[in-house]
């Protein structure tokens, strides 16, 4: 009865007080609520909006629909990124070793593919054996013993997201504001964080694409942080085309994987780069930008970042030999070059489309309970800008059969755009946004 009354309030453009959504999330998450009406009044909520207020009440009541970690008695700065989902950012996959190989605890819960992005759940389980359910007592054990934990939101820890997250997934309910701040604050507080940076995309390939609505979305998340005593850095990052080569899960843990043994491609190290700068000063581990790049620098070159990736992945149940072997990751059963179709300049690769690809390969889910093949997508060589010759491969299909290969040339033919003239691509991070106001990326 009471989530049908607050679906009917939120249609009319009414406003759901605090108690309301503590009520109707500890119901969802009790299992007392319907997936149909949570959908009906995300459906409202999409296209209604909610007051600041509501966002904050949502959030702590999705926070708090399971556990908190608590992480005070480990020693160490806490600090995590999220990024509000793009096509081929395989970041985490590259950060969160990296960080905790250069001193920082990164408890870090991500979600699997949403929409037309890819998500670092999918990216960690095509390593054969991973695990990201582990229950929390065994999550706090690894963080003390190794620094860093790459979970998914479970039974136990942020719930009320891995459900709703599930259910805008295959409902077209993700490009919402409220929901996607709610969504990301919700299991980013529940990790015991002292610090978070947050990865703000905008370009044709986010959910947000317009910049205002991007900045609008990180001074909202950085308003839920200062309620929960958690300070937010944001950089706005470009998603105008596909970050980094490969899309699709195992690809891009390969490409991962080759990022933290010293092959990674530019755009993906300097993203990297970028935002653990900013997690090194957030922890207090740097006292300048240059500082915080040149242990970055030498923890890549050292190869204690990939030797940290390998302590996570058989903490984990992996196999560890993966970084050093990444022809262990599942392999696509179909493989084609993809060529250009003319000279010229390579106008766009639309990373919505591609992303879409990916989903309609196998790679992602139309429906909450799809079993995904994680070996397919692409692996794409262009760059917008890039100068190309007709016949010349701009990128390789991967497919689990013929079909699958039909299919990924179709979408490669709409998505990349080759002219005569292109506009200059989005610089790959444009802000900087903290609780001080925001500022042009300096670098
Ligand atoms: N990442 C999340 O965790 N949630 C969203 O809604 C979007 C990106």
């Amino acid at each position: 009865m009471l989530a049908r009354r607050l679906i009917e309030r939120k249609r009319d453009g009414g406003r759901i007080d605090p108690g309301e959504w503590r009520a109707l999330i500890t119901a969802y998450t009790a299992g007392q609520v319907p997936d149909h009406q949570m959908a009906a009044l995300l459906m409202a909520v999409y296209i209604r909006g909610l007051a600041t207020e509501e966002i904050a009440a949502l959030t702590t009541a999705m926070l708090h629909s399971g556990a908190v970690l608590d992480l005070a008695h480990l020693p160490g700065p806490k600090i995590d990124k999220h990024s509000t989902g793009g096509v081929g950012d395989k970041v985490s996959l590259v950060l969160a070793p990296l960080m905790a190989s250069a001193g920082v605890i990164v408890p870090m819960i991500s979600g699997r593919g949403l929409g037309h992005t890819g998500g670092t759940v999918d990216k960690l389980e095509a390593i054969p054996g991973f695990r990201t359910d582990l229950p929390l007592a065994q999550a706090r054990a690894q963080l003390e013993q190794i620094g860093c934990v790459m979970l998914s939101q479970s039974a136990e820890i942020a719930p009320a997201d891995r459900r709703i997250y599930a259910l805008r997934d295959a409902t077209a309910t993700v490009e919402s504001l409220p929901l996607i701040a709610a969504s990301i604050m919700s299991k980013k507080l529940a990790e015991g964080l002292s610090g978070l940076v947050l990865d703000v995309k905008q370009g044709s390939g986010a959910f947000i694409p317009d910049v205002a609505r991007g900045i609008e979305l990180v001074e909202c998340m950085i308003g839920l942080g200062r309620a929960h005593g958690v300070p937010v850095v944001a950089l706005m990052t470009a998603m105008d085309q596909p970050l980094g080569r490969a899309c699709g899960n195992a690809l891009e843990t390969e490409e991962a994987i080759h990022a933290l043994t010293g092959d990674g491609p530019a755009d993906l190290m300097a993203l990297t780069m970028g935002l653990g700068t900013e997690m090194l000063l957030m922890a207090g581990l740097a006292a300048t930008a240059a500082e915080a790049r040149a242990r970055l620098e030498d923890a890549l070159a050292s190869g204690a970042a990939a030797r940290k990736f390998q302590e996570v992945i058989e903490a984990q149940g992996g196999n560890p030999g993966v970084v050093d072997d990444p022809a262990m990751l599942p392999q696509a059963a179909e493989c084609e070059l993809f060529m250009a179709p003319r000279s010229g300049v390579v106008v766009q690769i639309e990373p919505r489309a591609i992303g879409q690809g990916v989903v309609a390969l196998g790679g992602g889910r139309t429906n909450a309970d799809d079993v995904i093949d994680p070996s397919v997508g692409f692996v794409i060589v262009a760059k917008a800008g890039d100068w190309v010759d007709g016949g010349e491969p701009l990128a390789t299909i991967f497919a689990r059969d013929r079909a699958g290969v039909n299919e990924g040339r179709a979408v490669l033919r709409r998505a990349i755009i080759v002219g005569d003239e292109a506009p200059p691509p989005l610089p790959l991070i444009t802000h900087r946004v903290t609780e001080a106001g925001v500022e042009r990326y300096a670098g």
